[in-house]
């Protein structure tokens, strides 16, 4: 249950905002213009200002708002969370991406073909990863003079014939999504390394993994895996087991451009595995740029540089 507003300025930009107590729990739900919807707890309300002077505050509108707008204003910040949730928040590199994310907003806020769509520099700009309302403003008019976008009067764009084509590549690449498909193994064995190796490396830089749970292949999982892989923005294919199903996924995400980051353990690359001499890597793969690891904290350190190098 919610009581009167306390304040009305959004703690991380400053901006005016609705700013509720939660009255069951010692915790502030606040809405704000940039930052979305967001609730934190009392000492950290309380505190947010001195922990604004550690950690970029534009960072963290961006990384709030971008999990606000896609439904998850329900989080309920703490002081560690905070810093947390910018480590594993993604921000474009480049302005291409940003053009992209621009497209991205406009044609979730409306989809139909020559419809005039609301976006507002002044409020929108943390929606696409961006600092301010001048560099938004700069982005717009890039995607004006590429052709994707028209930018009309105050606060309205259209998407042009130009732009629907970037989408459905976008789409296409997967480059709309921080989903990431894992194929490997799935023995008991290879637990630590899927949960202190692949999992952590991957959401430490800020991407969802996903992997397929090891049933045999009947045609509704197979369909699952071709799904998960076609939406997958790149693939890590852990070749420890030497498993077929992984030879496969592996081969069909290359085949649809996608980059896949191929890792093994020691021990099974080199074919030294107890019991199982001739049981290597096939020759076709193994001149390919590895991830040689010994064991799942190696592997989440050499597989966080190699996305953070590559991707
Ligand atoms: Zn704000």
């Amino acid at each position: 249950m919610m009581t009167s507003n306390l304040e009305h300025k959004c703690s991380i930009c400053c901006k005016p905002a609705k700013v509720e107590h939660l009255g069951r729990a010692d915790g502030y739900s606040i809405e704000c213009e940039v930052c979305g919807t967001y609730m934190v707890d009392g000492s950290l309300f309380a505190s947010l200002k001195s922990v604004m002077d550690s950690i970029e505050p534009w960072k963290l509108s961006c990384a709030i708002r971008m999990r606000s707008d896609k439904g998850r204003s329900n989080i309920y910040y703490s002081k560690d969370s905070l810093v947390e949730t910018i480590e594993q928040t993604r921000f474009p590199s480049t302005p291409v991406e940003v053009i992209d994310n621009l497209l991205l907003l406009l044609s979730k806020r409306n989809s139909s073909y020559g419809a005039k769509i609301l976006c507002s520099s002044r409020t929108d700009y943390s929606a696409i990863g961006l600092k301010d309302a001048s560099e938004m403003n700069a982005i717009t008019r890039f995607a004006h003079e590429q052709g994707f976008i028209i930018s009309g009067s105050a606060m309205q764009m259209e998407i042009t014939c130009a732009g629907w084509l970037r989408l459905d590549e976008i789409k296409r690449q997967g480059i709309d999504t921080n989903r990431v498909f894992v194929a490997m193994w799935f023995d008991t064995q290879m637990n630590s390394a899927w949960e202190k190796g692949l999992k952590t490396a991957i959401k430490n830089c800020g991407y969802d993994p996903e992997r397929v749970c090891d049933r045999p292949h009947n045609s509704d999982i197979c369909d699952e895996i071709i799904a998960c892989i076609k939406n997958a923005k790149f693939v890590v294919a852990d070749f420890t087991g030497n498993r077929g199903g992984v030879y496969y996924e592996a081969g069909f995400a290359h085949g649809l451009g996608k980059q896949v980051i191929l890792t093994c353990r020691k021990d099974w690359f080199e074919g030294k595995t107890e019991g199982k001499d001739d049981e290597k890597i096939h020759f076709d793969l193994n001149h390919h740029n590895f991830i040689i690891w010994d064991d799942p904290d190696d592997l989440a350190q050499q597989l966080t540089w190699r996305i953070k190098a590559t991707i």
